[in-house]
């Protein structure tokens, strides 16, 4: 099977696919089981998993537990392997929650130069990007895009 997973936490070492159902237009659809960290239980999860930079978010609740852990998906652009990703963090929740902070303080600071000085400029990037190297030698990113400044 063509499965390469990136495991940020390495109890999460039970992953396999079950079924491969359907493809439409830009997902494919999965189903993940795995093995709750907190308390072993089994776990099944249905994913729409999309091709990078694209990637999908779902949370995985435990049916024993109820511990909550994210999975992040997405497909090799060339060969379609699939990359899993989990955290007990939002992480893209997170980034784009920094990214709001600084963009809204951003703003204050420009409205308050309003008039006072003829153009005021800070570079935002677009979005947060990471890369990865499949095993079929196809390097891709994925992306989360950042709230832009309101101008
Ligand atoms: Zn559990
Ligand atoms: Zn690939």
């Amino acid at each position: 099977m063509d499965i390469c997973s990136i495991q940020l936490d390495r109890q999460y070492r039970f992953i396999s696919l079950l079924s491969q159902l359907i493809w439409d237009d830009v997902k494919m659809h999965k189903t993940l089981e795995c093995f709750c960290p907190m308390c072993g239980q089994e776990l099944t999860k249905d994913v729409d998993v999309p091709i990078a930079p694209v990637f999908g978010q779902d949370e995985l609740i435990c049916s024993g537990c109820g511990d909550a852990t994210y999975i992040f998906h997405t497909l090799c652009p060339k060969c379609q392997s699939l990359y899993l990703f989990f955290s007990d963090i939002d992480i893209p929740g997170e980034m784009t929650r920094l990214a709001g902070t600084y963009t809204d303080l951003i703003s204050k600071i420009q409205e308050s130069l309003a008039g006072k000085v003829q153009k005021f400029e800070v570079p935002v990037p677009r979005r947060w990007s990471a890369r990865l190297t499949c095993t079929c030698e196809e390097v891709f990113s994925i992306d989360v895009p950042l709230p832009r400044l309101k101008s």
